[in-house]
């Protein structure tokens, strides 16, 4: 797994360079654009519908699009925190990251 789908205890402190998405506060890879995979999915996600929504004007369908995606988003963000979460528990009872990445990843 690379550092730009790493889901696991945040490290934004030592590398300096947060996710790009709206909203999450997560580190990336330098190289990376985003924290994550799905992270880099939603802002495109958001992207197509805001450009769509230009193109159409007004309209209930996007706007339930556009909550629908934006719940997406908000639930990842919950789902990137509790890893976090999780990773620092693991680390409390003594898991190290390299056993707790080989755990999350399966290898
Ligand atoms: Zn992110």
């Amino acid at each position: 797994m690379t550092a730009a789908t790493d889901t696991s205890r945040p490290s934004t402190e030592r590398t300096g360079f947060p996710c790009s998405r709206e909203g999450c506060e997560r580190p990336r890879a330098e190289k990376a654009t985003h924290c994550s995979f799905l992270c880099k999915a939603i802002e495109c996600e958001l992207a197509r519908i805001q450009r769509l929504s230009e193109a159409v004007g007004p309209s209930p369908v996007v706007a339930e699009l556009w909550s629908h995606a934006t719940t997406v988003g908000d639930s990842w963000s919950e789902v990137l925190r509790l890893h976090d979460h999780l990773a620092q528990e693991a680390e409390a009872v003594g898991i190290s990251a390299e056993q707790w990445s080989a755990i999350r990843d399966g290898g």
